[in-house]
């Protein structure tokens, strides 16, 4: 009997421990597995385990993941502590001002943020991985 162990792993525990791996079957059967897991092919039963991706590789592709997050945190709260800064210096009213500086976070920032980590994602490396 040939169960598909990774379908019944919640998409949620997936996206705390990284992005899936990609596995092409033999038989051409593509499957997204969480790093980690082990998951039998619905249509030919080979048996493939992502335990076998040597650890510092993967880890270096959630170091990255890791970068552009803290990247992203520290110009977010560095926009916010500029405009409370000014507000502290100032006596203007800085409403506008801060709309502007989230206004631009946002619509500058953000989209090519998601677009770097989209691409790193779809640079992932290759792992050859042997069927059992
Ligand atoms: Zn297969």
């Amino acid at each position: 009997m040939h169960r598909t162990a990774c379908e019944k792993v919640p998409c949620s525990i997936a996206a705390v421990k990284g992005p899936p791996i990609t596995v092409t079957c033999d038989c051409g059967v593509i499957q997204r597995i969480p790093y980690g897991e082990a998951c039998t092919c619905p249509s030919c039963g080979r048996r493939w385990d992502t335990a076998q991706i040597p650890v510092e590789e993967y880890e270096g592709v959630m170091r990255d993941m890791r970068r552009y997050r803290v990247q992203a945190m520290v110009l977010g709260s560095s926009i916010g502590l500029g405009v409370v800064a000014l507000a502290v210096l100032t006596d203007r009213p800085l409403f506008p001002l801060a709309l502007i500086a989230m206004a631009g976070w946002w619509l500058v920032y953000m989209p090519q943020w998601r677009r770097k980590v989209r691409a790193r994602v779809r640079n992932l490396p290759t792992w050859k991985l042997r069927s059992r």
